[in-house]
């Protein structure tokens, strides 16, 4: 097993709920409504990936070869990727836009079946010698939820989504990648809050993900992250903004 490593979200009060920050070798998830965050949270990490104050490695050492030229794939279901968005977080930050979308492969999925494909051409890209290690999917359920309507299709969906998140474990497992995944949420009913809401997918998403996270709005630009169900780290809430400059405390 490989040494795991960090990449800081951009806000100090999240890395700090998540140990240290987003950790490879794991699928974390954010799920919230829509203008919750999750876009800005996926398109920051592409931005810090290329800085290199913003990875950080726990007590042992990794190679440098191993985070050398490291490389994204963002896997865009909803057409939400925005460069100019990147080239402003990254001249917050003091580093080059373009080298950050120099090394960020996006890819267009418009409905399901690209989605999985792309998630699957990842090993190639990397047999190729490009060094992904940080694999986004933004978001992993729109396109399912937009195909498999209905009760019915239920099982098929679900099997479904079950093959993606096995690929994208893999690819965290054997490359030492992040995996970040955005999910949407739906309202079901709650015996004490009426109704509460409740991310796409699932035990088969909730299972593969190893950190779940709940984004929801707080006053301007503030957000506020919960952490729960994580098999070694406590419940917990962060609160971080998002301005121009991207996502920080
Ligand atoms: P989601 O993906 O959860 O639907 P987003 O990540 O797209 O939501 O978040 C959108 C929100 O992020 C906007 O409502 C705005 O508050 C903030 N935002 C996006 N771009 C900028 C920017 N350039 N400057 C400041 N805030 C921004
Ligand atoms: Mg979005």
């Amino acid at each position: 097993r490989k040494t795991v490593w960090r990449l800081s979200t951009g806000s100090d009060e999240l890395n700090r709920i998540l140990n240290g920050g987003l950790e490879s070798q794991s699928i974390t998830e954010f799920a919230g409504v829509f203008g919750s965050g999750k876009t800005q949270i996926a398109h920051q990490a592409c931005v810090n990936l290329q800085c290199e104050d913003t990875i950080f490695v726990d007590n042992e050492w990794v190679s440098d070869e191993e985070l050398a030229n490291p490389k994204a794939v963002y896997i865009d279901t909803e057409g939400t990727f925005r460069p100019e968005r990147i080239t402003q977080m990254a001249e917050a930050l003091g580093i080059d836009g373009q080298k950050v979308l120099d090394n960020t492969f996006v890819a267009r999925a418009y409905n399901s079946d690209m989605q999985m494909l792309f998630a699957e051409k990842i090993e190639e890209l990397i047999k190729s010698g490009n060094n992904i290690k940080l694999v986004i999917v933004d978001s992993l359920t729109s396109t399912f939820r937009n195909e498999y309507t209905g009760r019915g299709k239920l099982a098929e969906r679900q099997q479904k989504l079950g093959r993606h998140m096995a690929v994208l474990n893999k690819l965290a497992d054997l490359h030492n990648c992040i995996v970040v995944i955005t999910n949407q949420v739906s309202a079901r009913p709650d015996a004490f809050f009426g109704v509460a809401e409740q991310a796409i997918g699932g035990h088969i998403v909730g299972h593969a993900a190893t950190f779940r996270f709940f984004l929801r709005k707080g006053k301007g630009d503030k957000r506020v992250a919960k952490l729960y169900d994580s098999p070694h780290l406590p419940d917990a809430e962060a609160i971080f903004r998002i301005t121009e400059k991207g996502i920080h405390d």
